[in-house]
């Protein structure tokens, strides 16, 4: 090579080097030191070939000068080159008969290849290989400079390498924190929002683009809290510097946040620290948990310990003190109280008892989520008629009986739909005051049968309509405290009504007594 155009190729290879180790895409790394060596060798044929992280298979990754169609051909030979098992070893005669196989593949016109380890930390990259039509000399000094141009393309390479790592990572925690089910929240250190996900965009109402850089407490704003929030933590020298902080140094606190809407939810919030290597804050990770459920799941379960007790505590105080009356030593009861008496504790039993089979009934419903029926011809009018009767002789209001001439039969489960009637009679006796008629009757048409039970009660207020068929659920008034109940029955007759694929709906008025509908399909 002459002088001028040796410094000429310096300076070029400067430019070039730079041009490549300011470059982080590595498809484009690649792309630039493939140019900038067709250029340099004046190459007509070029190839980058990297090793593979994982089965360190060398594979071509950029190429000029070829066709596509002979890539995977070339990768085939790229492994008898890399690894020459027993083939006489990795000598130079090895690696020119292999490149000579390369070129007469790609083209026999091909008279010289150069080839060059892209290495970086004794760790062998890639390899970078020109293909020229004719053959000149290359003097130790040529291959000096095309050495250190290769060492530099392979630190370029690296560094693409580890940067697209990097960026994969990234791509990873982002996705694990968007689709993460529960919200998150990622605080400054002076409590500005960093980032949210989804989750919490869905909870909250608050989007990213509206919450980022505003203090926290505008957007986690409690309607009522039941530890302090993280404010009193910091104040209390939380996450500061000189602490010895650990994994378990995270601060929980829950409570009721207004939502951007202005409707409240139920969260639980738990913040990490995350300290920067000389063990300053850097940021607040805060991971929100919906607990709305949990909280409405806690709330019956106390609704429910409380009635059970007093429904379960009222008999059995009833019968166990019938019982000792009857037992005393010192008085001789006549045959006519002992009757009464017996009878009375008999009619607890049975509460107890209906008690007990409505508590399995609604457990076995909560558990499968629908109730097994066993189908078979059913005679509502029968039905009615049998329970309004059984019911008429416990109590002093008239039921009238009030069903269309030739009702049909359907399939159903008698047992069960007995069960709905007299939940029915029984709410309406109880909700209405005595010797007030209740009406049970029943109308169809072609697709669909409707029993219907009509009382002339306290009628139930417009907003709990829908809530009184929920579990454990009852009208909070006067009348209800003065009654027994579980709060079961209508959950019940709905969860019945519905496994037959039917339908419950009530028309009331307070004061002005109430009926209650369900319809059945007649196929
Ligand atoms: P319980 O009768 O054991 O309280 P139910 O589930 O049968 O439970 O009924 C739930 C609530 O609905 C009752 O507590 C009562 O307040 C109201 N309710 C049910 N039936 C009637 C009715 N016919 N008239 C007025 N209120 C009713």
């Amino acid at each position: 090579m002459r002088p001028d155009l040796r410094t000429q190729q310096r300076d070029f290879l400067l430019e070039i080097t730079r041009a490549i180790t300011a470059q982080l895409d590595l498809s484009e790394v690649l792309r630039r030191v493939l140019y900038a060596s067709l250029v340099m060798l004046a190459g007509r044929v070029g190839v980058v070939a990297l090793s593979d992280k994982h089965d360190s298979r060398f594979t071509v990754r950029a190429y000029s000068g070829i066709a596509a169609d002979d890539v995977p051909e070339l990768n085939n030979k790229l492994q008898e080159l890399m690894n020459p098992q027993d083939e006489g070893g990795f000598s130079r005669e090895f690696l020119n008969s292999k490149l000579r196989e390369m070129a007469d593949e790609i083209d026999p016109r091909l008279a010289q290849s150069i080839a060059m380890p892209l290495v970086f930390a004794q760790k062998p990259l890639g390899l970078l290989i020109v293909f020229r039509s004719y053959q000149t000399s290359i003097t130790p000094e040529d291959l000096n400079t095309l050495q250190s141009f290769a060492d530099q393309a392979a630190i370029a390479v690296n560094n693409a390498q580890l940067y697209g790592e990097l960026n994969q990572e990234h791509q990873r925690l982002e996705a694990i924190l968007n689709n993460s089910g529960d919200g998150v929240f990622i605080l400054n250190p002076d409590l500005t929002i960093q980032r949210v996900n989804y989750a919490f965009e869905r909870m909250t109402g608050w989007r990213l683009e509206d919450a980022i850089d505003r203090p926290k407490d505008e957007i986690i704003v409690w309607d009522s809290l039941e530890r302090p929030d993280i404010e009193d933590a910091l104040e209390a020298g939380w996450a500061r510097s000189d602490g010895a902080l650990g994994r378990a140094d995270t601060i929980y606190v829950e409570g009721d946040l207004l939502r951007r809407d202005g409707m409240t939810i139920s969260i639980a919030i738990t913040y990490a620290p995350l300290l920067t290597a000389e063990g300053r804050l850097e940021s607040i990770i805060a991971s929100v948990r919906d607990i709305t459920n949990f909280r409405k799941a806690q709330e019956l379960q106390s609704v429910f310990i409380s009635t059970v007790q007093h429904e379960l505590r009222t008999p059995i105080t009833i019968i166990k003190g019938y019982a000792s009356t009857l037992r005393r030593d010192d008085v001789q009861w006549d045959s006519e109280t002992i009757r009464e008496n017996v009878a009375i504790i008999e009619d607890e039993a049975d509460r107890l008892t209906t008690l007990v089979e409505d508590l399995l009934t609604a457990s076995k419903i909560q558990a499968a989520r629908e109730l097994r029926l066993n189908l078979a011809d059913a005679d509502l009018r029968a039905v009615a008629a049998r329970s309004a009767a059984r019911l008429e002789s416990q109590t002093k209001h008239p039921i009238v009986l009030s069903f269309s001439a030739n009702f049909p039969i359907v399939r159903g489960d008698e047992t069960r739909l007995r069960q709905v009637i007299e939940n029915l009679l029984t709410n309406a006796i109880k909700y209405s005051p005595e010797d007030t008629t209740i009406t049970l009757g029943g109308r169809f048409t072609e697709k669909s049968v409707t029993v219907f039970v009509r009382d002339e009660g306290v009628g139930i207020p417009k907003d709990q309509i829908d809530k009184i068929f929920g579990r454990f659920y009852r009208v909070d008034d006067n009348l209800t405290s003065r009654t027994h109940g579980a709060g079961l029955g209508l959950y019940l007759v709905k969860a019945i009504v519905e496994a037959h694929g039917g339908e419950i709906s009530v028309k009331s008025q307070v004061g002005n007594g109430s009926t209650f509908f369900f319809t059945l399909p007649r196929d």
